[in-house]
């Protein structure tokens, strides 16, 4: 992985930045560039075919001054060590910004899941929970889905920790299927959140979103979603969408019944009929009002920064843009909402999934969509706040550099209540 694209790397000096704008103390910037704790297990599973394979699984637990670590799992072929570590950094700031109870951690696995069984797939999660059993829990560390990952994973996952001690504890992992009391609401929540910062922003910047043209990058669970809530709740033209095989480019606005028709019947959005094959690069540089990134890292960078048309960029994905994409896109005057901000709803439905485990109480997906739209609009005007703020003392600081130190701000705090420095 080249240096400057490394994520940890990135998101260390992210953090920097920032701890020099609000003039951090030097101790708390010392615990907050580094992960509390990192763990790294082998997982030995025995495959269909009677071999045993070993995968090697990361949990990496971040910060936990403001609450036990929460953040998701992947499963990929290309995870590394560094992608967990900055996304546990970044799932820190994310809850810190949301002001909900918790720290920041994640974890993944090295594997394949496109060339694994269900039952391969039940036995990797199962042993990913035993190899970390001691180390997670309701009130420690509460996993959740992320990139191929899945409701059914993470039932496999509380079943199995459940066994470990004993008794049912459904609050220990989130995003379960609704069976064994996941929250309503959950699927969509990322892309419903994301949904509600796109409101405030195209407010804020007069973009009619009716009227408006966008462009989505992934058509995963972040994607998928973002594409049906976008034209569902502002009748929004999504004229251009791709997944990992590339994408689709229609003047006139793609349909999402036929976008799952071509997803289901040719394995990949290109096979949408009628409309026009371009790559992910065309994809981010199109001619629209909103650009959505939902897939994965480092796709906005100083290549093609200065190429990107969108007025509004909505990180949906996690670090989509690289820091040198960040100041190209700033001085252009492209309002690039973070990844920590736009794509908090899935961990705020997380935490209400948490308080409805742990009290037995159920809401309704209204309950759960009114309770997600303000804390969501509540963490935008934070982050506007803090702009004006800086402004107001004449320096210009971007929408990422504002959420940052609103969330830096809050963890250092709890660091310094609790006598950490
Ligand atoms: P997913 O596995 O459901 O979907 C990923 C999508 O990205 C797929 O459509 C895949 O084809 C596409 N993709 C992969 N490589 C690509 C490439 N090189 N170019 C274009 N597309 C590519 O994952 P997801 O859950 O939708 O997550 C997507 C992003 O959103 C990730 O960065 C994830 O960390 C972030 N995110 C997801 C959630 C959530 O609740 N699902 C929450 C917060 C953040």
């Amino acid at each position: 992985m080249a240096e400057e694209l490394n994520p940890f790397k990135i998101a260390q000096e992210q953090l920097d930045a920032a701890a020099e704008l609000m003039n951090l103390d030097k101790q708390a910037l010392a615990i907050l560039r580094e992960p509390m704790r990192t763990l790294i297990v082998n997982i030995p599973v025995k495959m269909d075919d009677g071999s045993t394979k070993t995968f090697t699984g990361f949990r990496v637990q971040y910060n936990d001054a403001r609450g036990p670590g929460k953040g998701g799992i992947r499963y990929h072929p290309q995870e590394s060590l560094d992608t967990v570590k900055a996304l546990a950094a970044w799932m820190t700031w994310k809850t810190a910004l949301a002001n909900i109870p918790y720290g920041g951690a994640k974890g993944g696995i090295i594997c394949d899941t496109k060339t694994m069984s269900e039952s391969e797939l039940e036995k990797i999660s199962r042993g990913y929970i035993r190899a970390l059993g001691r180390f997670i829990g309701p009130d420690v560390d509460i996993p959740a889905p992320d990139v191929y990952t899945t409701p059914q994973i993470m039932a496999w996952m509380m079943d199995e920790y459940s066994k470990l001690v004993g008794k049912n504890e459904f609050g220990t992992i989130t995003g379960k299927p609704l069976e064994v009391w996941g929250s309503e609401g959950r699927s969509n929540s990322t892309a419903m959140g994301g949904m509600y910062i796109m409101r405030e922003a195209a407010k804020l910047k007069g973009i009619d979103l009716k009227n408006a043209k966008i462009a989505i990058q992934g058509f995963g669970n972040a994607g998928n979603f973002a594409f049906d809530l976008a034209k569902r709740l502002f009748g929004s033209k999504i004229v251009a969408i791709s997944d990992s095989q590339g994408g689709v480019y229609l003047e006139d606005g793609l349909e999402y019944d036929k976008l799952l028709k071509a997803k289901k019947e040719t394995g990949s959005v290109q096979g949408y009929e009628g409309a026009e094959k371009i790559t992910n690069e065309q994809l981010l540089e199109s001619d629209v009002d909103i650009l959505i990134p939902a897939a994965i890292e480092n796709q906005v960078t100083k290549d093609n920064a200065d190429k990107i048309k969108a007025k509004i960029l909505l990180e949906l994905a996690n670090g989509p843009v690289t820091p040198e994409a960040d100041n190209i896109l700033f001085e252009r005057g492209v309002f690039d909402l973070p990844d920590f901000l736009v794509n908090s709803g899935g961990v705020i439905v997380s935490y209400f999934e948490w308080v409805q485990n742990i009290n037995g109480y159920y809401w309704d997906a209204d309950d759960v969509y009114a309770k997600l739209d303000r804390i969501m609009t509540r963490s935008f005007n934070d982050v506007i706040n803090m702009q004006k703020k800086f402004e107001s003392n004449g320096k210009k600081i971007n929408a990422r550099m504002a959420a940052y130190i609103i969330a830096v701000d809050r963890v250092a705090k709890a660091m310094k209540a609790r006598g950490w420095y």
